[in-house]
């Protein structure tokens, strides 16, 4: 039994994410952890909400709240929804909690004590009629290049320069619009990573399981010389510069910067679980504790990857102290709305809370599995989605589920029957799954979840050419036996569909196996070798069959049109 642990990217608390982050890092966490459990491994999903910065504080501005009362709010939507996808954490926390203040300073401290934190004095805009200093992306102005009225303090959106906060003409504030500004002088804590990239550099060298993309991000950034970062900010809402309850002397009033302490919340949300639920925290992230036998596994969307190969890692490895880093990453490209972003102000899109409006969470999760944004970004149509859904869940998996145990119900008293001798058809089959099963396990041992989600498909689809060959329906008249032997394989079927349905749409794989009856044990994805003709002949004989409700209702045109409208479709020409 192997010990493993997972993370997904940490969603940030100021508002419900949309498909594309539900496809691009939580949902394929989820389905490998599932995948793992019933692979017998010893697994630790964790996962928290982000919910510093001032994002999150003008967010709660936005909504008239108090900002711990907005994320307490945010954090709770955010988790339900989670619930709703059937999302398994083992926990769900969040950055703002204890252990991440107490991990987050602890590392700040630790990495004073190796050299790698420096004091340094910045010159920053600070806004006189909002009473606090401006993030560079919250100094908006005309750009001194090509005359954009709106540019941002880091960047340009129309020319694309990055500019400096200082260099905008007529600047003004994001947050009220007040041109009431002065550059004022603000010391802050520096993480010294220029120190850093050799060892950075022999740790990415060392990364044999890592996909190529996440390498040559990780590359790209060290190519281009790694840049001391500023770890603190001007702030109210997040860690304070303190040790042991007490403020770094100029420091009072400021905070560690959210880029800073939020990864640590993944150590953080292991900490909570363990509060929570009793476990060893320590045994998986402390190499000194027991952590040198886990496999850390971390899943992202590519936007997040130099975070997690660079950034972070300039925090553990620079403690110098025994954590568990990053063995395999998974990085996703995007799920794109029609190719184009989904957005939140142009209603263009789905969101997680709106998609289980609509329908429930194993439709999405199967969709977006299948069509994972993997080699290259996947796009969202409505037509795809509904083909997809009607084919491979309503017909393929749903009518075959359907079908033979009803039949089972009207010609066989509701018993699986044991009469008749396996012959030339059920052999097929068996080899079928000898062959596809092998892949179907390789396939997310390497996270390679559309392929998966492809052989369990193909997986699936053999069945019903297994029924079309053996045919009970007609065989029934002439040789009772014979349709027998159909009928019991085609029920050891389901079971196994069940089964195989576990990772990916776990809401439907649990009616599939409850109303049949599979015990626990043996529902888990531990095959052998040359499976087929046991999995063929499985469940026990004569026990009773009850068909399980209507698994997938067809998604029809009109639903189609009604969703195009509200969530927006293809874009108008
Ligand atoms: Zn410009």
């Amino acid at each position: 039994m192997a010990r493993i642990l997972i993370t997904s990217a940490l969603p940030y608390i100021n508002g419900v994410k949309h498909l594309g982050n539900l496809a691009g890092s939580m949902l394929p966490a989820d389905v490998y952890a599932r995948f793992q459990r019933l692979r017998g491994h010893d697994v630790l999903y964790v996962c928290a909400t982000d919910e510093h910065g001032t994002p999150a504080e003008l967010a709660a501005d936005a909504a008239g709240m108090d900002v711990r009362a907005y994320c307490d709010e945010q954090h709770d939507i955010q988790k339900r929804s989670g619930e709703g996808f059937s999302l398994s954490y083992d926990y769900f926390g969040r950055t703002s909690n204890a252990p991440n203040i107490r991990l987050t300073q602890h590392f700040a401290a630790v990495l004073e004590e190796k050299g790698l934190i420096a004091e340094r004095v910045e010159e920053q805009v600070y806004s006189i009629d909002d009473d606090r200093f401006l993030p560079d992306r919250y100094v908006e102005g005309t750009c001194p290049h090509c005359g954009f009225e709106r540019a941002r303090g880091d960047q340009c959106d129309s020319c694309g320069r990055l500019l400096e906060p200082t260099d905008l003409k007529e600047p003004y504030s994001k947050i009220s619009g007040s041109k009431n500004l002065e550059v004022r002088e603000t010391k802050h804590l520096h993480l010294v990573q220029t120190q850093m990239e050799t060892k950075i550099r022999d740790w990415v060298d060392a990364s044999t399981e890592w996909p190529s993309l996440a390498k040559s991000i990780a590359y790209k950034w060290l190519d281009e010389g790694l840049r001391d970062r500023s770890i603190t900010r001007d702030l109210k809402w997040g860690v304070p510069v303190a040790q042991g309850g007490t403020a770094r002397p100029g420091f009072e009033g400021k905070v560690f910067y959210v880029w800073f302490d939020a990864p640590i919340g993944y150590i953080a949300a292991t900490a909570e679980w363990a509060e929570a639920r009793g476990g060893d925290w320590e045994s998986w992230w402390r190499t000194d504790k027991g952590a040198d036998d886990v496999t850390y596994v971390q899943f992202m969307g590519k936007d997040n990857v130099a975070f997690h190969t660079v950034s972070f890692p300039a925090t553990i490895l620079g403690s110098q102290e025994p954590w568990k880093t990053v063995d395999k990453l998974k990085a996703f490209n995007w799920l794109t709305w029609y190719g184009g972003k989904f957005s939140t102000s142009e209603q263009r899109g789905v969101f997680m809370d709106q998609a289980l409006d609509i329908l429930p969470g194993d439709y999405w999760r199967w969709y977006l599995t299948a069509n994972a944004p993997e080699g290259s970004d996947a796009a969202f149509t409505w037509e795809h989605f509904q083909g997809l859904i009607n084919s491979d869940l309503a017909n393929v998996l749903g009518n075959f589920v359907n079908r033979i145990t009803k039949y089972t119900v009207s010609k066989f008293d509701a018993a699986l029957p044991s009469a008749g001798t396996p012959g030339e058809d059920e052999a097929w089959m068996a080899a079928e799954l000898d062959q596809r099963l092998p892949a179907l396990v390789a396939h997310m041992e390497a996270m390679e979840f559309r392929k998966a989600a492809a052989e369990v498909r193909a997986i699936w689809a053999a069945g019903n050419e297994y029924l079309t060959k053996a045919e009970p329906w007609v065989k029934y008249k002439s040789d009772v036996d014979a349709a027998a032997v159909g009928v019991r394989t085609g029920l050891n079927l389901v079971a196994l569909f069940g089964i195989l349905a576990q990772p990916f749409i776990p809401d439907a794989a649990a009616k599939i196996l409850d109303t049949l009856g599979v015990p626990d044990d043996k529902r888990s994805w531990e095959f052998g070798d040359k499976p087929g003709a046991s999995l063929l002949d499985a469940l026990p004989h004569g026990m009773a069959i009850t068909p399980p409700p209507v698994l997938f209702a067809k998604i029809d045109d009109a639903q189609v049109a009604e969703w195009a409208e509200r969530f927006g479709g293809a874009p108008s020409e």
